[in-house]
């Protein structure tokens, strides 16, 4: 455990004459013995990944026995009643997780903690999210559309060259904001999750049969979930399975665990098994890596930093870090540059996207309009070598991730961008209108003039149940078209 340092000190003093001024940062691994519930929790207790797990918050009771007294009541009411009532994703809080949440501590720890970055995506409440427009009336549960572009049962194939493996459905930890709060996670009440049909070897089966069979695809991102919660042994199975596959060059590791249990990625067992696999990489010319999601700089403690050195120096060729930007968490240039410089400083974590935050249902208060969005890529571009920028992108549905500037066109006042693309997806194939059509964006309607928001008063016709209805029809006929194509 290292020396309490407030995110105050730790942060530089302007006076640089630049409207970032950069200063190396101590990374700070907050004292959990703050905490009422850890009074006694030792250093090694802490570091033991099975202790992490068995510790981890599941509900409101488990946060009031770790938390106490710092917190008042109004707060697990808050959380309680957005459980109930909103939350797409069931709490799941690693102690690594919760630790990092007002980490030095606060007078008025209540309202510190109501304004912590981490707790307002991890720990989200009711009064966090909008009373006007809790969901955009655009919004859907797969707002990716990723299931119709299942070439097997969680093979999303999307691009021409690349396939996402969704090889299992949880995680260590609940984000507040998964883009795959559809399938990902336990049922809320608010959200009956979908389940996969197939059992789970078979599923991982039919994807190593479809990429043998599918050699225009060479780059694999192995994800859920997040492959931090499938048992090694079985993992390190499926990696060495795909390292066999002839066309397959790219194996990208998601996992977000790296930051929210890095105590599994130290474990000696999965840090023997990387060697292996990166081994076996190293010796077919095939690039692996793995990817994390942090979101704010205050999640990069030493133990992270720790977790990612030792994937490097198993042999994983790179760790990047793909965020989600989102309002209240990181929507500044101070907050996306100080993450980015404890990621590359501290941690070897290579700074790659920032994704604006999806439109699923109630996570309209975490949204930033497009405008927005090019304003911070702007901010922070010439500070971070230029390999370590990351890009902030908008990942349109039916297109795919585009560079927040490489919209068509751009309806301010309604906040509809309009994004083209120049490939087809798996569902497209048949389509010749694919590439000339336009596809739409929407921004967070609260962002908009006067104006923008009187007119979707008028014409928000569509409701969340509509919306999901349009999903359902345009995802049957993406099946009658596979059925057509097999035929
Ligand atoms: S770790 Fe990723 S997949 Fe899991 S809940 Fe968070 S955003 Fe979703």
């Amino acid at each position: 455990m290292t020396d309490l340092i407030t995110p105050e000190l730790a942060r530089p003093e302007p006076g640089d004459g630049q409207p970032y001024a950069y200063r190396r940062a101590e990374l700070l691994e907050p004292d959990w013995t703050r905490l009422p519930g850890w009074k006694d929790v030792t250093a090694e207790e802490w570091r033991s990944v099975q202790w992490q797990r068995s510790h981890c918050v599941k509900n409101v009771k488990q946060l009031r026995d770790v938390m106490g007294d710092l917190l008042e009541d109004r707060f697990y009411d808050d959380l309680t009643r957005d459980q109930a009532e909103r939350a797409t994703m069931s709490m799941l809080l690693p102690p690594q997780m919760l630790n990092t949440i007002v980490p030095s501590g606060a007078p008025d720890y209540t309202e510190a903690f109501y304004a912590d970055p981490v707790r307002r995506y991890m720990l989200p409440v009711f009064s966090d999210r909008r009373a006007d427009w809790p969901s955009h009336p655009h919004a859907t549960r797969d707002s990716l559309h990723e299931h119709e572009m299942w070439a097997t049962e969680g093979l999303t194939h999307r691009y021409p060259t690349k396939v996402l493996a969704e090889i299992l459905p949880t995680c260590p930890q609940y984000c507040g904001h998964c883009t795959r709060m559809d399938l990902v996670g336990n049922s809320t009440p608010v959200i009956d999750k979908l389940k996969f049909v197939a059992k789970p070897q078979t599923r991982l089966d039919n994807m190593l049969d479809y990429l043998r069979r599918t050699p225009g695809v060479r780059d694999v991102v192995v994800s859920g979930g997040d492959v931090a919660n499938m048992p090694w042994p079985r993992l390190e199975a499926f990696l060495m399975s795909l390292l066999e596959i002839e066309n397959i060059r790219d194996i990208r590791l998601a996992t977000k665990a790296l930051m929210g249990m890095p105590q599994h990625w130290l474990s000696s067992d999965v840090l023997a098994g990387v060697e292996r696999v990166a081994s076996v990489a190293r010796n077919r010319g095939v690039m692996i890596a793995m990817h994390t999601h942090v979101n704010a700089a205050q999640s990069v403690t030493p133990l992270v930093a720790e977790a990612s050195k030792a994937m490097l120096e198993a042999g994983l060729r790179d760790v990047r870090n793909q965020g989600v930007l989102m309002r209240g968490v990181n929507d500044s240039v101070h907050q996306l540059l100080d993450l980015c410089f404890a990621l590359l400083d501290g941690a070897n974590i290579t700074p790659y996207y920032f994704y604006m935050c999806d439109m699923i249902p109630f996570s309209e208060h975490w949204r930033v309009s497009v405008r927005d969005a090019q304003h911070l890529q702007h901010g922070i571009l010439g500070y971070l070598p230029g390999f370590a920028t990351p890009r902030i992108v908008c990942d349109v549905p039916y297109v795919g991730k585009r560079w927040v500037h490489q919209l068509s066109e751009y309806d301010e006042v309604r906040g509809i961008s309009y994004w083209k693309k120049n490939y087809r997806t798996g569902i497209e194939q048949q389509d010749p209108e694919a590439l000339n059509r336009t596809y739409e964006y929407y921004d967070p309607i609260d962002t908009l003039p006067a104006e923008g928001q009187q007119w979707w008063n008028q014409h928000a016709g569509t409701t969340l149940a509509e919306a999901e209805q349009r999903a359902a029809e345009s995802r049957a006929a993406a099946e009658a078209q596979k059925f057509l194509d097999l035929t």
